[in-house]
């Protein structure tokens, strides 16, 4: 060692955030060599724990630099630093952790294909040059290979084999970019791939099979191939038949758009307008897919356009970059953007074994690209949508899932397990401090996505260590959640609290915003559904309160929905409902287009329906309101065509009106929208859109009419409760919240209000963030002060 000028000391260091198994402590370890500082780091509960000493400029240095120069997958949420007494040490060193210590937030979602394992795959000198598994502590699969934990090699799907020597030393090495990188592999000693035919039978093996899958790709075939979290679904996006015929074998429901994934973000702006914030979504560590603004063609290699099939008549495209590095492989010149759908048939949880995939996908594709990794837990591909600038996932999956989420503000109590709701299934776990918002499940309303379910809240316990205490769930008395919440509390003794559907949205919003504990705030809810403390169904909401209780200013008028269920999934019934609850007997006189497909008999039944309210529930959900307003203006669901898929309408509506020249800026109805009851009255907006209508006004200006009236509704509800109560924070959540051309105009019209808006980002703000929201209720309630009162 050098000599050190001035006083030596000795200091404790804890690092708290996302810490562990992201190559935290070589780094650190680098650093304090450089330094000439002594000491040792290891992992503990907290984190990462770090003594150092030296001379007090170096352990400055160190304590400046380190935030700057973490690797890529490392977030610093803490940092402490305490003196200690001197122990003089003679070298650095990486310790053990001891196996408590080893656990907290141990195990780190997949990240993507790292530069430098990049360039190693298309070296030709490099021993791993084109290795489908090549990975490093800087990238590779994580969560998706975890047995259990600790975080190490024995505990992933990577036991199966045993590392090479080459591999080992690499592994073993602090100064080595592989240093316990736990799924380090070499063509040598790690998993490999197969070509199959659908029947099962090998053609190729290695490199020879994904030259030969590239070759089948070009040929416009259909290939089912496996990856990180599961299989994909994968076709040449330019080949009109090809993508038909994915389409007719998967059964994709009518007009759901594909995700496409492209070589590199040059490629992706052929296909899509990206701003900033866009290519930083597109090429974060998660890799998520994007949805961005369709170019007027968009083309891949060689100009052919993208099939029109890929998102008929949607503004958007969805669009990822390859994130494995068989991805890389697949995607080399000449080859084309790629369809990358799900591998599983619709409703069904995710594919993960080859015995599955073979099973379940080979009726739907030419030929299987398999490896033999076992993929431990599915995961989806993560979606993202950039909305003023700012980042909104709305799908939380691959690439962030199982990073905790650390809100500062509100209270976290530890071991509360919180179910979420029927639709866009999440579960959420929370330990001192933190909140762990599992992957997404899709919706739980079938038998095999409710075993998944149940798998998961067992697997998600295991892989954080928390043994719930207190079962959170949806005040819905029907919802599989909510049964499965009364079975975990009888099965293992624990408590159970029913937490209100639109309250889980509003905390959630509050609580990713770090918005205080004991501060009031108005929550805007617009969602699709959830259950009222007063038992009818709700969604459209002024709430006022905060994480412990609230109440509900003011609803959405509630629309009736003829045969319930049915009318859901056919707009039409509600458009009939809402448009009789406006014009009473005339409605049916009103000659509109939405009529045209259905039988006289059939219409004066159901409104015979409404009249008699019997089998006539009633909604508040503006969800609702969007798949009438959206067949009113007979786009798909409006006339005899059900609902394709989740949402439909709505998205629609939104992509309709972003055709009128400046859709975000046009005028509101001149319609009395001063709110001087509890009720949102949607009624004149209705009656206004008819006239437009009948007048012959274009459907796209009506549609960005119809966005801005109740961009106005809501600002006109929420102005006299801010005032009267002086509260001048407002939250926005629900699964309306993901329709852009709302939320950005929701946000200016408050903001010039000059009220703070708050709007979430990494929790989604439809169903995918109601367990969080609901663990925060729960949480903030156990911390001290009353349950909310349930009136
Ligand atoms: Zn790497
Ligand atoms: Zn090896
Ligand atoms: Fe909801």
């Amino acid at each position: 060692m050098g000599v050190i000028a001035g006083s030596i000391e000795r200091r404790l260091l804890r690092v708290g955030g996302v810490v562990q198994g992201v190559g935290f402590r070589p780094t650190v370890y680098a650093l304090a060599r450089d330094l000439q500082l002594t000491g040792f780091v290891n992992n503990d509960t907290f984190g990462v724990h770090i003594e150092i000493e030296g001379g007090t400029a170096q352990l400055d240095s160190f304590i400046e630099r380190l935030p700057r120069e973490l690797p890529p997958m490392a977030r610093i949420s803490q940092l402490e630093v305490t003196p200690l007494e001197i122990r003089k040490d003679e070298t650095f060193s990486i310790t053990a952790s001891n196996a408590r210590g080893a656990l907290v937030a141990a195990v780190t979602p997949d990240a993507h294909l790292c530069d430098d394992c990049l360039r190693e795959l298309g070296n030709p000198a490099d021993r791993r040059f084109r290795y489908p598994f090549i990975n490093c502590t800087n990238c590779g699969p994580r969560y998706t290979i975890v047995r259990s934990i600790p975080y190490d090699r024995p505990n992933t799907t990577m036991a199966a084999f045993p590392m090479c020597e080459r591999c080992r030393r690499e592994y073993e090495d602090p100064r080595d970019r592989r240093f316990h990188a736990q799924p380090v592999a070499c063509p040598v000693c790690g998993p490999s791939v197969t070509l199959c035919q659908n029947n099962g039978e090998p053609l190729a093996r290695g490199d020879d099979a994904v030259l030969e899958a590239r070759e089948a790709l070009l040929r416009g075939q259909i290939l089912a191939i496996k990856g990180i979290g599961g299989f994909h679904l994968a076709v040449d996006a330019t080949s009109k038949a090809g993508v038909e015929e994915l389409r007719r074998r998967k059964g994709r429901e009518q007009g759901k758009p594909f995700a496409l994934m492209v070589r590199n973000l040059e490629r992706a702006r052929e296909l899509v307008h990206l701003d900033e914030a866009e290519t930083e979504a597109l090429t974060r560590t998660a890799r998520p897919i994007v949805l961005a603004r369709k170019k007027r063609t968009p083309t891949g290699e060689g100009g052919d356009p993208i099939a029109e099939g890929v998102a008929p008549s949607l503004r958007h495209l969805g669009v990822m970059l390859p994130y494995t590095p068989l991805h890389h492989l697949l995607l080399e010149p000449p080859m084309p953007p790629l369809v990358m759908t799900s591998g599983n048939p619709t409703s069904e949880p995710l594919t993960t074994t080859n015995k599955d995939a073979l099973e379940r996908l080979s009726s739907l594709c030419d030929a299987l690209l398999l490896h033999n990794r076992d993929i431990q837990t599915a995961c989806d591909d993560s979606v993202v949508q950039v909305i003023d600038g700012e980042p909104l996932l709305l799908r939380r999956a691959r690439g962030f899932v199982p990073q905790p989420l650390l809100p500062t503000a509100p209270p976290v109590a530890g071991a509360i397990l919180a179910l979420g709701g029927e639709m866009k299934a999440a579960i959420c776990l929370t330990r001192p401090g933190q909140l762990v918002l599992g992957r997404h499940l899709g919706d739980v309303d079938n038998i095999r996505s409710q075993e998944g379910l149940r798998e998961e809240q067992r697997a998600l316990s295991r892989l954080i260590d928390v043994e719930p205490e207190l079962v959170v769930h949806d005040l819905h008395p029907d919802y599989f959640t909510t049964r499965l919440a009364r079975e975990l509390a009888d099965e293992r003794s624990l408590s159970t609290m029913a937490v209100q559907h639109h309250h889980a949205h509003f905390a959630a919003c509050l609580a990713e915003n770090d918005h205080p504990l004991d501060k009031a705030a108005i929550g805007v809810i617009f969602d699709g559904t959830g259950y009222g403390l007063d038992g009818t169904i709700w969604g459209g909401e002024i709430l006022v309160g905060g994480y412990r209780r609230f109440e509900s200013r003011c609803h959405l008028r509630p629309l009736a929905l003829p045969g319930g269920d049915v009318a859901v999934r056919n707009p039409y019934r509600t458009a009939l409902a809402l448009l009789f609850d406006v014009f009473g007997e005339a409605a049916l006189q009103l000659d509109l287009e939405l009529f045209a497909g259905h039988e006289r008999r059939h219409l004066e039944d159901l409104v015979k329906l409404v009249r008699s309210g019997l089998a006539c529930p009633t909604s508040r959900g503006v969800g609702r309101l969007f798949d009438a307003v959206a067949a009113i203006l007979a786009l798909p669901g409006g006339l005899s065509t059900p609902v394709g898929y989740d949402a439909q309408p709505a998205i629609e509506l939104e992509a309709l009106a972003n055709q009128a020249p400046e859709a975000d800026s046009i005028e509101p109805y001149d319609i009395n929208t001063a709110s001087t009851s509890d009720e949102l009255d949607h009624r004149p907006l209705v009656a206004a859109i008819v006239q437009d209508l009948r007048r012959g006004v274009d459907r796209a200006t009506i549609a960005a009419r119809f966005h801005a009236s109740l961009t106005k509704l809501a600002t006109d509800a929420v102005r006299p409760i801010a005032e009267a109560e002086s509260l001048d924070t407002v939250a926005l959540s629900g699964g309306c919240f993901n329709n852009a051309l709302l939320l950005s105009g929701l946000t200016r019209h408050l903001e010039q209000l000059e009220l703070e808006v708050l709007r979430h980002h990494d929790v989604p703000c439809n169903d995918g963030g109601l367990a969080l929201g609901q663990a925060i209720v729960a949480s903030a309630c156990s911390t001290g002060a009353a349950p909310p009162r349930e009136e």
